[in-house]
């Protein structure tokens, strides 16, 4: 396995010493072990790997209080051999150059797993959005899109909300970057407001693909999803319609976070009427009526049959996976799990439905999203989730048939089904000149 690795043109870990804390090298070693599996020709390997392009953009910002801030911003366009790139932008104190890049060959492989004709692209911009007025977060969108307008474009790479980006940063992305065309390009983004071209059930999207996925994984494992319980990491987009719609699936969804901690009820948490209701009103999930407070780390330790982390990457690590109980581990975030923490928990049988796989419905929608903008006809909602259920339902099952065949985990079996189909193209294609 590892000479084959090797013989790809991939060096060995021994010789580039992996910090798992990294999401590239952590992206790298899944990437590694997929290829172990593959009979990749000398070079494909380095090819798919490496990607294509990445701008670095430093750009000023006038702030409220009349002061001027340069920002640095970065667009990563790893792959777009089966199709145009497509991805998220990202706004946290977090975001690197190394970090979109590991975050841009996740879409290449997400886009591939759910055989949907799309490269992958990351963007994100360093900055504090909670720190931010909203007049600074515009001015911010509308000057990185100004940067970036040259590389992006509906046929060349499409934009889309992640981490503290939303419907309102696309609306202002599409805005801008039509300001620069001379006519309005709904197409250039997904994830956009309904009312300026934006899908039906986008917004819900990536949970409602986190939920067809449980489904399936209870299915295939013999659990019963009515009565099962679940923790949510994360409140954003991900988490508060993943818990949503577990809940109104029958799950008891015992306990929840955000940022600022935690809540908690062994009974199960209403969470519309108390957990969501509350974060409306004081902008956290904390101290919500009915609850106990709970830890993030905590949280990811309970006694639960399904924990969904939906927030950020590196949270279930060598430090605490063998103190996870959950059955299932479906990943609504990109990155949850580190490669150390994967190993613990495969030993402990956990089912664990990799990011890749499980948080795809997202871009899944952004393609339906982006079709419906070139043909300029609109689905209904109906439509939407039931194409959904059938693509998510479909990459599940091939993932599944992969892991089984090859005695792997589903996250190196998505891996394999993923890096395989990328290089089928980039075989295709051939090498310009
Ligand atoms: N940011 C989301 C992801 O990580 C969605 C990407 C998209 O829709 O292009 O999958």
């Amino acid at each position: 396995m590892e000479e084959n690795a090797e013989a790809c043109g991939l060096e060995a870990t021994e010789t580039t010493p992996c910090d798992e804390a990294k999401l590239l090298d952590a992206a790298y070693m899944h990437f590694r072990e997929a290829v172990s599996h593959l009979m990749l020709e000398p070079g494909m390997a380095e090819l798919l790997w490496r990607g294509s392009r990445s701008y670095v953009v430093e750009f000023p910002v006038r702030m409220d209080d009349g002061s001027i801030r340069v920002f640095s911003g970065y667009r990563v366009q790893h792959s777009t051999h089966r199709g145009p790139a497509k991805g998220g932008i990202r706004f946290h104190p977090s975001v690197d150059l190394d970090e979109i890049k590991a975050l841009a060959a996740l879409m290449t492989w997400k886009c591939a797993v759910m055989n949907i004709p799309f490269g992958g692209a990351k963007g994100g911009v360093q900055c504090d959005p909670p720190e931010l007025s909203l007049g600074e977060l515009e001015r911010i969108t509308r000057r990185f899109t100004w940067e970036i307008a040259r590389f992006i474009g509906p046929e060349r790479d499409i934009p889309a909300p992640d981490v503290f980006t939303n419907a309102q940063t696309m609306a202002w992305i599409m805005d801008t970057y039509s300001i620069l065309a001379g006519y309005t390009v709904p197409g250039v983004v997904t994830g956009k407001p309904v009312d300026v071209g934006g899908s039906l059930g986008r917004e819900a999207a990536t949970a409602q693909g986190v939920v067809y996925v449980i489904r399936e994984s209870a299915h295939y494992l013999g659990m019963d999803l009515q009565g099962a319980t679940v923790a949510v990491q994360g409140f954003g987009n991900v988490g508060w319609h993943t818990a949503r719609l577990l809940s109104e699936l029958g799950c008891f969804v015992i306990a929840i976070s955000d940022v600022f901690g935690g809540v908690y009820n062994d009974k199960g948490l209403a969470v519309r009427r108390d957990v969501r209701a509350h974060l409306d009103a004081t902008g956290s999930v904390v101290n919500a009526p009915g609850t106990e407070s709970i830890s993030n780390a905590e949280l990811l330790e309970l006694d639960v049959d399904i924990l969904v982390p939906a927030a950020i990457e590196g949270q279930i690590t060598k430090d605490n996976a063998t103190r996870v109980k959950a059955r299932i581990i479906a990943e609504g975030a990109n990155g949850p799990t580190t490669p150390s923490a994967d190993v613990i928990l495969a030993e402990k049988n956990v089912f664990v439905v990799p990011d890749i796989l499980a948080n795809g419905g997202g871009v899944t929608v952004s393609y339906f999203e982006w079709v419906q903008n070139t043909q300029k006809l609109f689905w209904q909602e109906e439509d939407i989730n039931s194409r959904l259920d059938a693509i998510m339902t479909r990459a599940f099952r091939d993932v599944l048939r992969i892991a089984e065949r090859e005695k792997v985990s589903m996250r190196t079996a998505a891996y394999i089904l993923a890096v395989e189909r990328v290089a089928v193209a980039a075989r295709l294609r051939g090498i310009f000149p």
